[in-house]
């Protein structure tokens, strides 16, 4: 008896008719071993992307529902053309929407969460003999509106369709061949990790390494999936992101990573009082704006200034509510700065060695970056740089603790 696979192909692995079809060969590949699959899939190249783009130029304040039927329309192209492809090559298959497959979700428009899947129609398809082809990133809530689950949101449908059948392993097909030190398109000599546990793994992409979305490596710690990152075009086994093990603590800091996707507000000499915090950042909760960093200098003459990041695409939304506060609580005014990103060194050793945070700030003052904001947690440290510096700073981060190729393993 062959092994149930869930095998879920990025954008870029689906950009046109010709790689739709490399990725039907590899389908049937796999089918023709024996396994029954299940396939997930993202919309075309940076289909995503445009829809988004056609939004904001009909508004800079979309209803969520309504952008939730558009942009789950790019998913639903991919899966018929998939399904179209797999058919020509003499294997039978059968494309299904979210709703389709009862990916049952909140109502949270645009990163809607997982209430339950019932997967009825992907059985029948299975014991049918074909591959069921998914769209990934939609769902559709209990009263049967369309939702989408957060950016790189396929990720999510392949991981948590994988634990829903009890899949053997859930495979993620990307245009690189695996989880690296570091973004291998940023550090030329970036390593590929063979294994990563999936703390580190969830570190690392909430901190912007791209590859795996965040809250999807967070279902696979809860339900012990095994995931694999792999490429889309070469054989080659890639990244197992599994349970931590001892020998993964030897190892002190396992990658670096940078996130581009953020601005900083600050609030300017803010009167120091209590209630303050939580008036700006209950303002902010409201308005479902999750803030990253928060740092609040020292007080002069009873005013400070209080300077926090957020997602970029939240920035305009965050002035507009804090521009108003900030009249009411006597604050000067408010500053944005898109021009900032975050680079972070991510390892599950740091728990135990000390000192990784001191090199991090050598090597950048090193490079004569300044540090704007700094926050760590149990396996990673953070710092907010100026944007123009990122690729220097990942690059000499990777340096400084010996990842790279020649001295690594
Ligand atoms: P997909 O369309 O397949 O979902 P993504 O663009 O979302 O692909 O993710 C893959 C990209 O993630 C890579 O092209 C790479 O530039 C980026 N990336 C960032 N950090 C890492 C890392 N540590 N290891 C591998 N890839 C990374
Ligand atoms: N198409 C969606 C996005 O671009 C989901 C995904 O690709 O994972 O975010
Ligand atoms: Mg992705």
């Amino acid at each position: 008896m062959g092994l149930l696979i869930v095998q879920k192909y990025g954008g870029s692995s689906v950009a046109d008719a010709e790689r739709i079809k490399n990725v039907a060969r590899r389908v049937a590949e796999s089918a023709r071993l024996g396994h029954r699959v299940v396939v997930v899939v993202s919309a075309m190249g940076k289909t995503t992307d445009g829809l988004l783009a056609l939004a904001a130029a009909i508004t800079s304040t979309p209803d969520p529902r309504e952008m939730d039927m558009i942009l789950s329309t790019g998913e639903q192209v991919t899966i018929g053309l998939l399904a179209m492809a797999l058919q020509s090559l003499g294997h039978p298959a059968c494309s299904f929407t979210g709703s389709q497959i009862g990916m049952v979700t909140d109502a949270g428009h645009t990163r809607a969460r997982i209430k339950r899947i019932t997967a009825e129609r992907i059985h029948a398809a299975l014991d049918a003999g074909r591959v069921a082809v998914i769209a990934g990133f939609q769902g559709t809530t209990e009263g049967g509106d369309i939702t989408t689950l957060g950016r790189g949101g396929s990720d999510l449908t392949g991981v948590a369709l994988a634990a829903a059948l009890k899949a053997d392993v859930c495979e993620i097909f990307t245009d690189v061949d695996g989880v690296y030190t570091a973004d291998p398109n940023v550090v030329p000599d970036a390593r590929k990790l063979p294994r990563v546990s999936y703390d580190e793994m969830l570190e690392m992409a909430a901190l912007g390494a791209r590859v795996l979305q965040a809250r999807s490596v967070e279902f696979a710690k809860k339900y012990n999936v095994p995931v694999h990152v792999r490429s889309t075009f070469k054989p080659d086994p890639g990244t197992l992101v599994t349970r931590e093990d001892h020998s993964m603590e030897d190892v002190v800091v396992t990658g670096i990573t940078h996130d581009r996707g953020q601005a900083k507000v600050s609030i300017l000499r803010v009167p120091d009082r209590p209630g303050i915090a939580s008036r700006v950042f209950g303002a902010l909760g409201a308005q479902n704006i999750v803030v990253d960093m928060i740092v609040q200098n020292i007080s002069r003459d009873g005013l400070t200034d209080i300077s926090f990041t957020l997602p970029r695409a939240d920035r305009t939304r965050a002035e507009t509510v804090l521009t108003g506060l900030a009249r009411e609580i006597g604050a000067e005014g408010v500053a944005a700065d898109d021009r900032v990103a975050k680079v972070s060194v991510v390892g599950v050793g740091m728990r135990s060695h000390a000192g990784v945070a001191a090199r991090m700030f050598e090597t950048l003052s090193a490079e004569g970056i300044n540090i704007q904001m700094i926050s760590t947690s149990e396996i990673a440290v953070s710092c907010v740089i100026e944007d123009k510096y990122t690729e220097l700073a990942v690059r000499a981060l990777h340096d400084v603790f010996a990842l790279g190729a020649e001295r690594g393993v």
